[in-house]
């Protein structure tokens, strides 16, 4: 029989924190692709290979964390679960704790989520507070629903949150057979780039691979505390999945860039958006806003020189495009390109075939 992919836990049981006894909640989450980019490999004269989280059962890389907090928190006997989200960590909680059998409790930022975002959260039959605060107050209320009320917290400062989320560096190694020279990731809250950290340093101390990449990480310039040096009080872009001002693992983050001698800088929205046009019309891949900061930092640098030729590099798009349509369809000028009669003659010419 063909190989069933069977989710993060069991395909790298050995190195998660599980015993025998936990229950194992998946939707089958990680075994995502690896696509290779041609024109990105153009342009900065190397190899260049996207590792396509929106192709998570949720539509984002949290699931690789949500299975492995949430089944930890259900063989600890949760009845509820909590987090704050700018969406997709609502989703994919949601969904979770939905085939655990708990009850999902959202905290979000009032009228910031897409409307995709939302609709999962309440699909998959979630409490949703709105708040009337950013990210950041959410975080600080999850945490302290967590401390006085019987609720489990997994936001990524829960550990087996970036415990999941490793599993995405050793699957890029594991595809390629072969460490990248460079990984390049979108930085929000700084949950993933510590993870892609731990789970890359892993495979080298454990000799399943060679070396360690250098990260680079990109913020978003309105919401760029790690690059500014401080926190940002009213984070703004229009990717809203890396909104956040003060993001709860700051330091690993700074850690991961210095160990790995790597960066972490800040893009534009404009270029944001770019990167999400040229993804979705070059390579096929719609990823929503967020998830293009990576590749507007790899292109940013390139532009600059700052790219060695004949790299091997992964760049890790974060989140699906269809998560949120609305922005994405913001910056196109005409969205509906002709309207004609029912008529062949009319549809070449309107197609330019004639
Ligand atoms: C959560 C998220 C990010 C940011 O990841 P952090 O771990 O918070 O740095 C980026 N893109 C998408 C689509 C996300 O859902």
């Amino acid at each position: 029989m063909a190989h069933l992919w069977r989710g993060v836990i069991e395909e790298y049981r050995d190195r998660l924190p599980v015993t025998d006894a936990t229950p194992v909640i998946t939707l089958g989450e990680g075994g995502t692709p690896l696509v290779r980019s041609g024109w990105l490999s153009g342009i900065v004269r190397g190899d260049v290979w996207l590792k396509v989280e929106g192709d998570n059962p949720t539509g984002s890389f949290k699931d690789r964390g949500m299975t492995v907090a949430i089944s930890i928190a259900a063989g600890e006997g949760a009845k509820a679960v909590v987090c704050a989200s700018t969406g997709n960590t609502s989703a994919s909680m949601a969904a979770y704790a939905a085939s655990a059998g708990l009850t999902p409790i959202v905290l979000v930022p009032h009228g910031k989520i897409s409307a995709g975002k939302m609709a999962q959260a309440v699909m998959h039959g979630a409490e949703v507070i709105q708040v009337n605060g950013n990210f950041d107050d959410c975080l600080t209320m999850s945490r302290g629903l967590a401390e006085h009320y019987p609720v489990a917290l997994v936001n990524s400062v829960n550990p087996m949150r970036l415990q999941g989320q490793k599993t995405a560096a050793f699957e890029i190694v594991d595809a390629l057979a072969a460490t990248p020279d460079l990984h390049v990731l979108p930085v929000g809250n700084a949950g993933n780039i510590s993870a892609y950290w731990l789970g890359f340093k892993e495979y080298a101390e454990a000799g399943v691979a060679t070396k360690t990449p250098t990260l680079w990480g990109f913020q978003a310039e309105g919401a760029a505390p790690i690059v500014n040096g401080a926190p940002v009080l009213h984070p703004e872009t229009i990717a809203s999945a890396i909104r956040i001002g003060n993001p709860a693992s700051w330091h690993l983050a700074v850690a991961a860039r210095d160990e790995s001698g790597g960066r972490i800088a800040a893009v534009s929205d404009a270029q944001i958006l770019q990167a999400q046009r040229d993804l979705a019309s070059r390579d096929g891949v719609f990823v929503e806003p967020a998830s293009a900061a990576g590749v507007a930092g790899l292109l940013a640098a390139a532009a600059r020189g700052e790219v060695e030729p004949d790299q091997l590099i992964s760049v890790t798009v974060t989140g699906h495009g269809l998560k949120d349509t609305e922005t994405a369809l913001s910056g196109i000028d005409s969205i509906i390109d002709s309207v004609i009669e029912v008529d062949v003659d009319a549809a070449a010419a309107a197609a330019g075939l004639a």
